[in-house]
């Protein structure tokens, strides 16, 4: 603990945000890093609490008090050894993490929490810039192959980690770039995907081979992003690799079958989100353009937020957010549920940027004219005990010229698991547990599952989870022990 009466002198600072009128012109991450002098004031708000509550909200259990300790201190350098030796790309999460461990700190229980996310970025962001980020190769090779099938968070951090146990790593993607749901999804303005191409380039030199464009399984996967120009078969992976991770994510969309979901202009968001970071990276200019046009954007969570954010930087005429469940409360009850994620009003930083945004609301129909939609209709909804009711006479519509459908994902392509026989939990994810014996085992030798396609729709900070731990138990099973953390 750098300085015992941090806490008591210093309040939290927030990064700084480029102001809306001007971000909302470009497509660029907006949010600068905490200065040098900034970052140690932050760290020594850590007051070094004894039992480190963010230390365990954190999924990956970052050591939060100790790289704060060397950041109040100015040692960077040591800062972000820590902080790798929990976390493979801070670079992300110290952007877009919804950051747990602030929930957890205890200086939260009566103050603002210590700043740990921005303390995080600032830590990445100097070694990055001081060229402390290089490749660690493995010293001794072990001989052993292993296939990766998916580049988010989850394959990349099980790539990396294998790579550095020696082991021959072959990371497969469909898309025709690495980085899953991080590159194509996310939008340029929350990440910029040069950090992709950067810690991609790290594994590369680590040892980690590549593949794009090649789907692994058997059928080309039916509404899900696919930009395969060669597939290869399961058995293929089976008989050439030692051990296989499944780290396809989850990919299927939730739906709303009601009806004129066959209108142009009622798009699941990824088909909207997915063409204009294709865009932005200098592709085909072919995503759907919203300017001048009405947006109702249906589900309130992060990929709702990311087509709010996207629709006006398009420069539509209006944006709207209709949410199903009740408004939550502007704030938690703190001592009912720290150091737990609280239910409270969130507002991101493309909801600031303009959008309407209302709660209780479920959409009955789309409305449309020649094929073309031109409006949504929907009710009320009232709560009671977990359980919703329509509000007779609540009725009503809105105009609107595209709905983006944010609802989130119900499952793994379902194809790709039964390519190679994987069985699956009642979600239709891959099964697997993350305890005790075999964990991250399917049901089918040698072949691991971590991140989405195992634990369903989540955050990226699970996914590195995942990956590191799966990566774990794929070097036991291959080599009889491992000294890869967990
Ligand atoms: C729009 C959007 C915004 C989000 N924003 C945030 C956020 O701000 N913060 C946050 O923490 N989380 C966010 N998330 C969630 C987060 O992105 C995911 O939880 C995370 O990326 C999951 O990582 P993953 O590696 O398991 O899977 P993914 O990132 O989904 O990667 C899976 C990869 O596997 C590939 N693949 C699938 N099947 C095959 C196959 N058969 N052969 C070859 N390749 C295959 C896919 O093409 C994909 O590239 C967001 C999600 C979305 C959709
Ligand atoms: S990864 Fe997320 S939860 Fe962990 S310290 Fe960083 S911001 Fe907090």
């Amino acid at each position: 603990m750098g300085k015992p009466t941090g806490f008591l002198e210093f309040e939290r600072q927030a990064e700084s945000y480029e102001p809306k009128e001007q971000r909302l012109k470009h497509y660029r991450e907006f949010v600068d890093h905490l200065s040098d002098a900034q970052a140690k004031t932050q760290g020594a708000r850590c007051m070094d609490c004894g039992i480190p509550f963010c230390n365990n909200g954190c999924p990956v259990n970052n050591i939060i008090p100790d790289w704060n300790d060397l950041v109040y201190k100015g040692k960077w350098r040591e800062a972000i050894d820590v902080l790798h030796s929990t976390n493979n790309f801070p670079e992300f999460t110290g952007r877009i993490c919804p950051a747990p461990c602030e929930a957890a700190c205890t200086l939260g229980i009566n103050a603002d929490p210590v700043g740990i996310k921005s303390i995080e970025r600032a830590i990445i962001d100097k070694a990055g810039e001081s060229g402390w980020v290089v490749p660690q190769p493995a010293a001794v090779e072990t001989g052993k192959k292993v296939a990766v099938v998916g580049s988010g968070p989850a394959g990349l951090a099980a790539a990396q980690q294998l790579a550095r146990a020696g082991h021959d790593v072959t990371v497969f993607e469909k898309n025709d770039r690495i980085g899953g749901l991080l590159r194509y999804g996310i939008p340029d303005f929350k990440l910029d995907k040069r950090l992709i191409d950067w810690r991609v380039a790290q594994l590369a030199a680590e040892g980690v081979k590549f593949q794009t464009k090649t789907l692994v399984g058997k059928d080309a996967p039916k509404g899900v992003a696919n930009d395969a120009a060669k597939v290869v078969a399961p058995s293929k992976l089976m008989k050439e690799f030692d051990a296989v991770v499944l780290a396809g994510g989850s990919e299927t969309p939730r739906d709303l079958p009601v009806s004129g979901r066959e209108l142009d202009g009622v798009h699941f968001a990824l088909e909207f989100l997915i063409p204009q970071n294709k865009q932005v990276a200098g592709g085909r200019k072919n995503a759907i353009d919203v300017k001048g046009k009405h947006v109702v954007v249906i589900g309130g969570g992060d990929t709702g937020s990311d087509c709010v954010g996207t629709s006006n930087r398009q420069g539509a005429a209006s944006v709207t957010q209709f949410e199903l469940l009740p408004r939550p409360p502007e704030q938690e009850n703190k001592p009912l549920v720290w150091p737990y994620w609280p239910t409270k009003m969130r507002t991101s930083s493309s909801h600031e940027e303009g959008c309407a945004r209302d709660w209780s609301v479920a959409t009955t129909a789309f409305v449309g004219e020649a094929g073309k939609l031109k409006s949504l209709k929907a009710v009320r909804l009232s709560w009671a005990d977990g359980k919703m009711s329509e509000i007779a006479g609540s009725e009503f519509e809105v105009e609107a010229d595209y709905v983006f459908l944010a609802m989130g994902f119900t499952n793994p392509v379902a194809s790709m698991l039964d390519a190679f026989g994987v069985a699956k939990d009642n979600r239709g994810n891959a099964k697997a547990t993350t305890d005790g014996k075999d964990c991250y085992a399917t049901s089918v030798d040698k072949v691991f599952a971590a991140g989405d396609v195992r634990r369903g729709q989540s955050l990226v900070v699970w996914a590195i989870r995942e990956g590191r731990q799966c990566a774990r138990e794929v070097d036991a099973f291959l080599m009889g022990s491992t000294t890869l953390p967990r």
